[in-house]
């Protein structure tokens, strides 16, 4: 029997701010391990949280960039559960009313419906030392504000949840809200996953495998567990419900524990912590700082013209998307702009490591050279050597071309002059074209060119000595 996955995935995202949720300490990746705590966040009695409102503005353009209701009251609660990396025995989440709702993410087969997304406290790191044969914690990352979006069981194969994270993880770093490092654990997935017979509407027993942090173990796991899942039901047993971890070395899930419910974990509203009230003014000013979201950008760029392909390695980065605008203004001619980042650009900054954040040549000189490109004023070869000495010098493409004598003579006596000495100096090419042989043509057009060094320009090379062969 054939079986259809149904996936719903839970994506945690690390928020931008400075300091932590509940208290000043620094929210920054690393640091030496337990060096970045204070009674609140390591959990002392008696402490009180004291909530950064810069996570919930955070939380509101993550919402806005997926599409969701904002609501304007929401509260935290406290989920109840113990774990060494958790040293207050519960962590303060958004329960009962969360911060967004009811959003939407397209990918390229259909729309995902995103339930939820709330504010909560990320748990600190363990560190497990099989050698000693003990484990370690770092508190470091208690208490560093978190997003965690929450979809609908929309998904219904790999290929749609790694497109579906792809897709929020880049719409995060456009608006500024997480830098979405799935490496470093600032963006992670859980991935709940069932299997029904093809053509069923009734979803099966789900389990949820934990802590994603790759596109491609996301892909790995689901493919594993829809397995896992299959022949189970097809020895005729059970799919029990249970949380699972994920493990990339040897590519397969191992069972973490049951599956618990939201009962289990005695949710209560938080008491020391007043519920957030945020005005329709505020939310209208988030939006306003949000940037153009990659959606509409790529939208855009496929009606300048630009093959889909090209649209979506622009908008993937966004500092070089806002490199490409801005040559734009220089030069408007997107499919030529677009090709000389893509080919040539994108090749050097990868040759040199370079980001698009890092880049220091100016969009506008950039465009300059495109244009000198387009207008024959230097030959596509040289366009590439005046890129690589702009992107070493940072001078001006007009001034690198003259330096280096690339400027294309455009004067046709000159040529005339060449190809008539070339022409002289090789009598038996001359004959052979006449007599048919058309080979030859490259060899006299290679000559001319020489004669004339970097500025020859071949179109008119190839006029002239076409004329002139002719006669
Ligand atoms: P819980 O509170 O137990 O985590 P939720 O209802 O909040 O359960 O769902 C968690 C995630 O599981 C959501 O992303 C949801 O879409 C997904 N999900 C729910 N039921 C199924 C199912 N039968 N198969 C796959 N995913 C599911
Ligand atoms: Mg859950
Ligand atoms: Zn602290």
């Amino acid at each position: 029997m054939n079986y259809q996955t149904v996936i719903g995935l839970e994506i945690h995202a690390e928020l931008l701010t400075r300091s932590k949720v509940f208290c000043s300490c620094s929210a920054e990746f690393g640091g030496e391990e337990n060096t970045r705590v204070c009674p609140r966040c390591s959990g002392a009695p008696g402490s009180l949280p004291l909530f950064n409102r810069g996570a919930a503005e955070l939380a509101v353009k993550a919402g806005l960039a997926l599409n969701c209701k904002i609501n304007n009251f929401s509260a935290f609660d406290r989920k109840n559960y113990f774990y060494p990396d958790l040293p207050k025995a519960y962590q303060i989440t958004q329960f009962f009313s969360p911060i967004c709702s009811d959003g939407y993410v397209n990918i390229s087969t259909k729309k995902i419906r995103i339930n939820r997304i709330h504010i909560e406290e990320d748990a600190g790191k363990l560190i497990h030392d099989d050698v000693k044969k003990i484990s370690l914690a770092d508190y470091n990352r208690c208490g560093v504000p978190l997003i965690e979006i929450v979809t609908e069981p929309d998904i219904r194969s790999a290929e749609e949840a790694k497109e579906f994270t792809a897709a929020v993880a880049l719409a995060l770093k456009y608006a500024g809200v997480c830098d979405a490092r799935m490496e470093q654990g600032s963006l992670r997935c859980d991935v709940n996953i069932s299997i029904m017979p093809e053509g069923s509407e009734v979803f099966g027993t789900r389990t949820e495998i934990k802590n994603l942090n790759s596109l491609r173990s996301i892909g790995r796991a689901i493919e594993y567990e829809y397995s896992r899942q299959k022949a189970l039901l097809e020895k005729g047993e059970r799919v029990i419900q249970q949380t699972l971890h994920w493990d990339d070395a040897t590519g397969v899930t191992t069972a973490l524990r049951s599956k618990e419910e939201a009962h289990d974990y005695r949710y209560f509203p938080e008491p020391d912590i007043p519920p957030m009230f945020i005005t329709d003014e505020e939310i209208s000013a988030i939006a306003a700082t949000l940037p153009e979201m990659p959606e509409s950008r790529k939208v855009r760029y496929s009606n300048q013209g630009l093959a889909d392909a090209d649209a979506t390695l622009l908008i993937a980065d966004k500092a070089l998307a806002d490199f490409y605008d801005e040559a734009l203004k220089g030069y408007n001619n997107p499919k030529s702009v677009a090709t000389m980042i893509i080919v040539e650009l994108l090749r050097r900054m990868n040759d040199s490591g370079l980001s698009a954040e890092e880049l220091a040549v100016l969009p506008a000189d950039f465009a300059e050279l495109c244009k000198m490109a387009d207008d024959g004023t230097v030959s596509r070869g040289a366009a590439k050597d005046i890129l690589k000495q702009m992107l070493e010098t940072l001078k001006k493409p007009m001034d690198i071309a003259a330096e280096n004598g690339m400027i294309m003579s455009n004067d046709s006596s000159e040529v005339e002059t060449a190809v008539d000495k070339i022409l002289a100096a090789n009598p038996k090419a001359v004959e052979e074209f006449k007599g048919g042989s058309t080979k030859v043509f490259g060899f006299l057009m290679g000559q001319t060119c020489r004669t004339l060094g970097k500025s020859a320009n071949p179109a008119i090379i190839k006029k002239i000595l076409e004329e002139k062969l002719m006669k």
